[in-house]
């Protein structure tokens, strides 16, 4: 049996864990079958809640974060 690998929705990254793959949504195809959109086990909470507007506000606080890091 061979496992397949599936990128993460959420980061991007390869879940190489099957354990750790869940199915978060299923895109249809226009022609054929479509696919299934996965996420790490502990991203998948995430990957629906990810709005611009989120995602400018985090990152004006990550900006920030890392400002007050710096010496
Ligand atoms: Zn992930």
């Amino acid at each position: 049996m061979t496992a397949t690998l599936h990128v993460c929705r959420h980061c991007d990254g390869l879940i190489l864990d099957p354990e750790d793959a869940v199915e978060v949504a299923y895109e249809h195809g226009n022609s054929g079958p479509g696919r299934s959109i996965w996420a790490h086990r502990e991203h998948a909470d995430l990957v629906d809640r990810i709005d611009p507007d989120a995602l400018r506000i985090m990152t004006r606080i990550w900006a920030h974060r890392e400002k007050d890091t710096q010496p």
